[in-house]
């Protein structure tokens, strides 16, 4: 089942929720709505459940106006953050719940229910507990039966809202791989909001970047990472350090490195800010006659394979820190210390015009 957003428009009061959301969810698809929060993402996914009734635009589901329809006529499953089970009903009871409160004419005969049931149980790992009661869970077990529960009533799309919000960081984890490899076996279009890059990155086979009630990137883990379209997924997405840049008939330099200009760019005496991640700093110990920048090492932190490095450029009045992070290899070869001066240079960077550039004057952003 493929889901179309046209033209998707939200107020609430005089606030805009959402501006004018394009999207399109492929059928089998896992997508991740990823924000700030207050975005929008939990707004447009009521939207596409028909919880939310948007002021202008469409839903289509697989082709078919869906805009008008009824959230029961949707068939779509939902787990939220805070999934309350029915306290009173053991675990095989709340997973069947859904199936037993259809119209009689609908109602699967109780063996078809019983045997459905154990199948999503077993799906889910957790065959083991159905006679159990909700309280006798841990919250990431309660989640999972939140997914069962959910896929019971067989729905034709998933939606998710931060399904591991409320869990510790650990059984996040954990559940994050868990739900991958249920989708791959399922291939149920499934839409899940998320705040947290990692669970977005990880997880999905499309991430959407919301930021203020519009679409800031679409594209695939690696495409919205590696080519962020705009200075905010920039940010949003991991570390990021901020070069302000000279830039004049078409050319453009950070200190005395030129870099490559976007076309869009090639206006006269405009200035810009270069986005570099910190993987993406060389370290020298020496100038080697390329046009570096001369910096000093003010931090050394020693994570896991990698080091971190804090450095300051030596002409830099404001000793705006730079994050560098190198491997530990390249760490013990240039056998660095707290003081020492090395030589820095970008290998890889994003150039944004900066009347284009929603950030304040900081040089570097987490
Ligand atoms: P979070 O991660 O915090 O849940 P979100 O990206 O899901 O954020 P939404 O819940 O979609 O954001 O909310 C978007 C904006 O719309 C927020 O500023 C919110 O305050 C506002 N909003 C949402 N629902 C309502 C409502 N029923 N009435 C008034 N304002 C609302």
């Amino acid at each position: 089942m493929s889901i179309e957003v046209l033209n998707l428009s939200k107020q609430f009061g005089t606030f805009t929720a959402l501006h004018d959301v394009n999207l399109q969810v492929h059928s089998g698809e896992l997508l991740a709505l990823l924000g700030p929060s207050g975005s929008g993402k939990t707004t447009l996914l009521r939207v596409i459940a028909g919880l939310e009734t948007a002021d202008s635009g469409q839903v289509l589901f697989h082709g078919e106006d869906a805009t008008d329809q009824h959230v029961r006529e949707r068939q779509v499953g939902f787990v939220f953050q805070h999934y309350a089970l029915f306290r009173n009903m053991t675990i095989f009871e709340n997973v069947a719940f859904g199936l037993r409160v259809r119209p009689k004419k609908f109602r699967p005969p109780e063996t078809e229910i019983r045997d459905r049931v154990m199948k999503l149980l077993h799906l889910v790992q957790l065959d083991w507990l159905a006679d159990r009661y909700p309280h006798q869970l841990s919250g990431g077990q309660r989640q999972r039966i939140a997914l069962a529960r959910a896929l019971a009533v067989e729905p034709k799309v998933l939606l998710l809202d931060e399904p591991f919000g409320a869990l510790d960081a650990k059984v996040r984890k954990e559940l994050r791989s868990w739900l991958r490899r249920l989708h791959d076996d399922m291939h149920i279009t499934s839409v899940f909001v998320t705040h947290d890059q990692e669970e977005a990155l990880e997880v999905a086979d499309r991430v959407v970047v919301m930021n203020e009630g519009r679409i800031e990137q679409i594209g695939t883990p690696d495409e919205v990472y590696e080519q962020p379209a705009s200075p905010f997924v920039y940010e949003f997405l991991g570390n990021v350090n901020l070069f302000h840049s000279r830039l004049h008939r078409g050319r453009a330099w950070i200190g005395d490195i030129e870099v490559d200009v976007p076309e869009h760019a090639e206006a006269d005496e405009l200035t810009a800010v270069a986005y570099v991640r910190p993987h993406e700093i060389e370290v020298e110990r020496t100038q080697n006659g390329e046009a570096a920048l001369a910096a000093r090492v003010v931090h050394v932190l020693s994570v896991g394979p990698i080091v971190r490095l804090e450095v300051v450029r030596i002409d830099d009045a404001d000793k705006t820190p730079i994050q560098v992070e190198i491997s530990k290899e390249r760490f013990r070869e240039l056998q660095l210390v707290k003081g020492d001066e090395v030589f820095i240079k970008p290998r890889r960077l994003d150039l944004f015009p900066k009347h284009q550039n929603s950030v304040n004057d900081t040089a570097q952003a987490q």
